[in-house]
């Protein structure tokens, strides 16, 4: 039997304990071959994107949640998903195989109830940066730059509340971010600012890789200032 990219995993919903099925992709199907200056990984298989399956929907209460959502539910927070989602929610299954729009569907899914269930910022902006990937990949590049922007203010936001202690987020893997979406979305202002702050840290840093790609970008946006300049 030939082994398919796929398989089914059953999930318990965070919020109503309902089970669920959702779709994975198996490791040995994922080859990264670069990643793009935001991280962004590009895949040897064009047609198996494990990046549409971080999301799992539960099909009872919509509520949609990734590995990195916490357990905890502060007071009153389930009565306002059961307001927000639950009781807008028309049961329907995101547990098979899922197209591009799906994927994002299920992230913008994620986003309201990650932000109703008040997780950290960090894991928000992660959720907004891979809609803002799966965009790239259909070229639709205004809502790529709407969700960039989205992710840049909500890594900002984490950065300014060090929400991200105790994630795999670096300090330096932050500050990058920051400036990489905001060159992105145009804001060259804020992406020398933070670039800086980067290279500042290059003596400390344990990560000369991301050194580097910021010492990149802050040539690129150099060479672009003297070219627009003559
Ligand atoms: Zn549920």
């Amino acid at each position: 039997m030939e082994l398919t990219p796929y398989y089914q995993k059953d999930m318990e919903c965070l919020n109503c304990k309902k089970k669920f099925k959702t779709t994975k992709v198996r490791s040995k199907f994922i080859k990264v071959l670069s990643h793009e200056t935001d991280f962004q990984p590009i895949y040897e298989n064009k047609e198996v994107n494990p990046l549409l399956y971080n999301i799992f929907v539960c099909e009872h209460c919509g509520f949609s949640f990734s590995d990195d959502f916490t357990k905890y539910f502060a007071p009153g927070v389930k009565e306002t998903i059961q307001e927000q989602i639950a009781s807008k929610w028309t049961p329907r299954s995101f547990g098979d195989e899922r197209t591009i729009e799906e994927g994002i569907t299920a992230y913008k899914l994620g986003i309201l109830s990650g932000t109703l269930k008040k997780e950290k910022f960090v894991s928000i902006a992660g959720l907004a940066l891979r809609i803002a990937w799966l965009y790239r990949l259909q070229t639709k590049q205004e809502e790529e730059i709407r969700f960039l922007e989205i992710a840049r203010d909500r890594y900002a936001d984490s950065f300014s509340n060090d929400d991200y202690n105790g994630t795999q987020m670096s300090e330096s893997r932050m500050l990058y971010l920051i400036a990489e979406l905001s060159r992105k979305i145009g804001d060259i202002e804020n992406a020398t600012r933070y670039f800086s702050k980067v290279i500042e840290k290059q003596k400390t840093s344990t990560e000369p890789s991301i050194i580097e790609m910021a010492k990149d970008r802050w040539h690129e946006i150099r060479a672009q200032k003297e070219k627009e300049a003559q």
